[in-house]
């Protein structure tokens, strides 16, 4: 780490914190229209987690269901949500994913295609009709890579390796960052006109999960919060049902939806098909809560495998058509000298998304600070209480989009002259940075990680209980204690920097998970109380979150509007995905 103070200044019109699908999307949008940004992201480009994206992502284009129509994607999603998405955010997903799509195959993404030469579609969980495009089992590859080269076509400049730590705002207004570049340790100050963050979810903050251990570490949250923004529905955390369970350094690693998509089933040590018992007209293709529960019950009834698991078998379908739709998954297992053409997969849940984030004005992207936008899996609204698989993926572009399309227009108006952020704002951040990287306490930030892990996952998994949660939180304060002594010190380059700042993000984010799902005494979608099992009308609202002035947390509720009268028609018609196509 650096040991002088000094920083570098960059100036740039727009700021957009985080490369993903959401960032770049933002950034095309933007560069399209002839206004400048400069994007950030803490890995080389094209490294971003949308990359490890699997199944695909949904918009309703009706290539071979011809009834599909955006306002049954949407009554889709409401109701998977379980009623507290922001219906106006659902409506602006479902409507304009099949333009994104479409686009992006346009700018060279290779979506599968039909035999008529449309785009392809395949089954995915409590959706009524075949709706998720798809690039084999490597959708968000393909995705991220269309938007790379894009964006560099359009000559967008990309600052890898850069870890920002705080968002600039000066007189209510954001207008810019400090960060420090992580090969050089070097201070960096960003100003800017606008700030877009777009830094994605927390899901690292449990033991078992599908994201790398140092990607969604739960940044949006430190940072929206420490801008003063308002953050939403942080209570709802999803599990995918089927994770890897071995080798150890495998552990959570995603086993896509797609395949029970195309007819993967699901069985229990004694070889019963379960979810028989558990949902017998939508079987494995149920959402991802219902399924992930029957799982977790399974497993906690003693009736998992050895492992701890259950097993996933797709053996009865052709070994070609396995390798051509499922072929990461396939090389996954294989290289664990499982041939997934001839016998099961050993899974169990991992959590896999974050609902919550910041809250956002979807029209425009807009947060509650002026000047600071948010895009992507950063943001909370469009998923309620549980994300419908392949929505994810939509939401970058479709947000992506909308957030450029609107910061162009605002800033053609208000001009894009940034005013240099105050010196005293920076140097407060890189004092700060400074004695972190220096501190020389007790604790390893990396072990606090892990035991907040634990913590998480015992207590605000798949079931919660008052008491639990309470446990959780009394622990979480032992946590925090220990945290403010911590050995950073004598790590190589910003390494100890880096999980120190995770551990901080990450204890904030988990104290608004406890928080929110304490509060919440009712089940709904992701969210489940064994001690309060059912969902109540009077629940039907979201959970705001903010900071006060002294820094603790306050929590407020806000009720839901009603959908649009189109897609309450849809919701009222009460399609219903036909599992046996797939028997
Ligand atoms: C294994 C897996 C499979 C999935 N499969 C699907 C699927 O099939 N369909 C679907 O719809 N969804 C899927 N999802 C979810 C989906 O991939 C993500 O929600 C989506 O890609 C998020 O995109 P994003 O642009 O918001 O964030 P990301 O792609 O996560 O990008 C975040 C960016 O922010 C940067 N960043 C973070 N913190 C900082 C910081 N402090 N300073 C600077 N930069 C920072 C990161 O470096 C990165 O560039 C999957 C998720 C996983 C984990």
């Amino acid at each position: 780490m650096a040991e002088s103070t000094t920083y570098e200044r960059i100036e740039t019109p727009v700021l957009i914190i985080g490369a993903g699908a959401a960032g770049l999307r933002t950034a095309i949008e933007l560069a399209q229209s002839g206004i400048r940004c400069l994007v950030l992201g803490k890995r080389r480009h094209g490294d971003a987690h949308t990359r490890w994206a699997a199944g695909g992502i949904n918009a309703s284009l009706g290539s071979l269901d011809a009834e599909d129509r955006w306002e049954i994607h949407a009554a889709d999603t409401l109701r998977e949500g379980h009623f507290v998405c922001d219906p106006r955010a659902v409506e602006l997903l479902a409507r304009h994913a099949p333009d994104r799509v479409r686009e992006l195959q346009a700018w060279g993404c290779d979506f599968s295609r039909t035999e008529e030469g449309g785009i392809n579609q395949r089954y995915f969980g409590a959706q009524s009709f075949r709706r998720t495009c798809f690039v084999g089992d490597r959708t968000g590859e393909a995705m991220l890579r269309t938007l790379v080269e894009r964006a560099r076509a359009l000559e967008i400049p990309y600052r890898e390796n850069t870890f920002v730590t705080r968002i600039l705002v000066d007189d209510g207004r954001a207008r810019g960052a400090v960060g420090f570049d992580m090969d050089t340790g070097r201070f960096l100050a960003f100003s800017a006109a606008a700030v877009v963050l777009a830094a994605a979810g927390h899901t690292a903050l449990y033991r078992r999960s599908s994201s790398r251990e140092d990607e969604n570490t739960g940044d949006t949250v430190a940072l929206a919060c420490g801008a003063g923004a308002v953050l939403r529905d942080m209570e709802f955390v999803q599990f995918h049902p089927t994770g890897m369970i071995r080798p150890p350094e495998m552990r959570g690693r995603l086993v896509t939806e797609a395949v029970r998509g195309e007819g993967g089933r699901l069985f229990n040590a004694s070889g019963e098909r379960f979810m028989e018992r558990y949902s017998p007209e939508q079987m494995e293709l149920d959402a991802r809560d219902v399924v992930a529960r029957a799982i977790y019950e399974e497993i906690q009834a003693g009736r998992g495998t050895p492992g701890g698991g259950v097993r996933l078998d797709i053996s009865h379908r052709e070994a070609d058509f396995i390798r051509e739709r499922l072929p990461k998954i396939y090389g996954q297992f294989r290289e664990q000298g499982i041939d997934i053409t001839r016998e099961p997969m050993e899974v169990a849940p991992t959590a896999h998304y974050a609902m919550g984030g910041v809250m956002v004005d979807f029209d425009t992207g807009a947060t509650t600070v002026e000047g600071l936008f948010a895009v992507g899996e950063a943001t909370a609204g469009v998923h309620g209480a549980n994300r419908l698989g392949g929505n994810s993926l939509a939401e970058t572009v479709v947000f992506g989009q909308i957030t450029g399309a609107h910061l162009a227009g605002d800033l053609a108006l208000t001009g894009t002259s940034v005013p240099p952020v105050g010196e005293d704002l920076v140097r407060e951040e890189i004092t700060a940075l400074s004695r972190l990287a220096a501190a020389d306490g007790e604790h390893e930030p990396r072990e606090l990680v892990g035991e907040l892990g634990v913590l998480l996952w015992d207590h605000a998994g798949i079931v919660r209980t008052e008491e639990g949660l309470g446990a959780g939180l009394a622990t979480l304060q032992g946590v925090g204690r220990r945290a403010r002594s911590l050995a950073t010190a004598g790590t190589a380059g910003t390494e100890g920097l880096e999980w120190a700042l995770n551990l901080r993000s990450m204890l904030l984010a988990a104290e608004m998970i406890l928080r929110g799902a304490l509060l919440r005494s009712e089940s709904r979608g992701a969210h489940y109380r064994s001690d309060a099992p059912e969902t109540r009308a009077e629940w039907r609202k979201s959970i705001l979150y903010a900071r006060n002035a002294d820094d603790t947390l306050r929590l407020r509720t806000e009720p839901i509007p009603e959908p649009p009268s189109s897609v309450q028609a849809a919701l009222d018609e009460s399609h219903e995905l036909d599992y046996h196509h797939l028997e």
